[in-house]
């Protein structure tokens, strides 16, 4: 039987060239091949992410919550105050870290699906004096966007330091530090940027990391930048250096991601624009089908709904047998998240690679109109396919 496609929230199917590139015996970190590719992820990742001249990106061993650890215990410290939009299971985990931090937080919580007005967050930025705002790009257990060019827009204006949390997001949904005023950014390796799990992500911003040189309390010693700093300024100088051994099999990885999301070409966009807008036009072409399907998305509105993945209700009379259904068809596909909700809704997972492979996107599809089937509720794979690539751009 053909391998199950792997199309969850992450960890996702990579590429060729990423399989090749973390394939083999491990490099040693000192090794010149491995330190011109560790400088070249450095040097990329600041410029995918829009990064300023002295952003610091981090690459430690490590999973998306080791980079939400990092980037919390490098900015805030006791006593401090944080204000957190909350958009899901994943903006409720960086409150625990707040809150493990000592730092005082305010929270701004959205219903399941739905995304505080950024003017809400505004009107308390103004009002409180906050160290932080924290938030998730896009929180997994929703499927909710939030939007952050103006989130980081109000707290540059109010002088607050902003941190969001891009595990779901990085390498589908557009961010550009510098211009809008993100300070700390963050994320994992196993969803859009491409590679299997195992990497932690952080880019720091010049403001972000002068505070983590005011704080009282330091960050433990494997998360501190004041330790990483030295060592990826080291590699990014084509030289070998040593705090805390890399993932060297998935730095070479990276490297290799990187070059494929350089070299992206989409609808006339190149680069990371092509990148952007490949996830956007997939999604759109994806919700096109659930629609056709007779199926409603849990975000309440298009316009915070992700491009990264799809969180879709259950349709009257079905429930969570639906994702068994659509394994047996050949695709795995994951549950609700959301504390309380989980029997509602399942999640479908369409970033990096899938996203350029037509005949994944058919098989999702396929499988999940077969699912449905099997479980009672009307749907015809062969009109799913249809919907799908009539709704793909050519
Ligand atoms: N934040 C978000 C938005 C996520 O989706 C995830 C993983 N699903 C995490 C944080 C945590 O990442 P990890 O599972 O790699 O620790």
């Amino acid at each position: 039987m053909e391998r199950p496609l792997l199309m969850i929230p992450g960890p996702i199917e990579v590429s060729p060239a990423v399989v090749a590139a973390v394939d083999g015996p491990p490099p040693g970190h000192l090794a010149p091949a491995f330190v011109e590719a560790m400088g070249r992820a450095i040097t990329g990742l600041r410029g995918f992410f829009g990064g300023a001249e002295g952003t610091l990106p981090v690459i430690a061993a490590g999973s998306g919550t080791v980079a939400m650890d990092m980037a919390v215990a490098n900015v805030v410290g006791p006593g401090d105050r944080a204000l957190l939009v909350n958009t899901g299971y994943f903006s409720a985990r960086l409150g625990e870290m707040l809150r493990r931090r000592r730092v005082e937080v305010v929270e701004l919580e959205a219903d399941c699906g739905e995304c505080p007005e950024p003017a809400a967050v505004g009107t308390l930025l103004a009002r409180g004096s906050f160290d932080a705002l924290c938030a998730t790009h896009v929180d997994t257990s929703t499927g909710v966007r939030v939007d952050v060019e103006a989130l980081a827009g109000l707290a540059r204006e109010a002088g607050t330091l902003s941190l969001f949390d891009g595990v779901c997001a990085a390498a589908a949904e557009r961010v550009d530090m510098a211009a809008w005023g993100v300070d700390v950014y963050l994320t994992g390796s196993q969803k859009a940027v491409g590679l299997p799990a195992g990497l932690a992500l952080v880019l720091a911003s010049p403001a972000a990391l002068s505070r983590r040189g005011g704080l009282a309390e330091p960050p433990p010693l494997s998360l501190d930048w004041q330790a990483w700093a030295p060592i990826m300024e080291a590699y990014e100088q084509g030289r070998p250096s040593y705090f805390s051994t890399p993932a060297t099999n998935l730095v070479a990885g990276l490297d290799a991601s990187l070059n494929e999301l350089a070299a992206a070409r989409w609808g006339g966009h190149e680069g990371r624009d092509a990148v952007f807008a490949r996830h956007a036009d997939v999604a759109a072409a994806l919700r096109q089908v659930w629609a056709q399907l007779g199926l409603r998305m849990l975000p309440a509105r298009e316009e915070i709904t992700a491009s990264t993945l799809s969180a879709i209700l259950y349709p009257e009379g079905v429930g969570p047998e639906l994702v068994k259904a659509i394994g047996a068809a050949g695709v795995v596909v994951a549950g609700g998240l959301y504390p309380g909700r989980q029997g509602d809704y399942f999640r479908v997972g369409h970033m990096g690679h899938s996203t350029t492979q037509p005949d994944h996107l058919e098989r999702l599809v396929r499988a999940v109109a077969t699912g449905l089937r099997e479980c009672g509720h009307g749907a015809d794979p062969d009109a799913a396919a249809r919907t799908l690539h009539g709704a793909l751009p050519h």
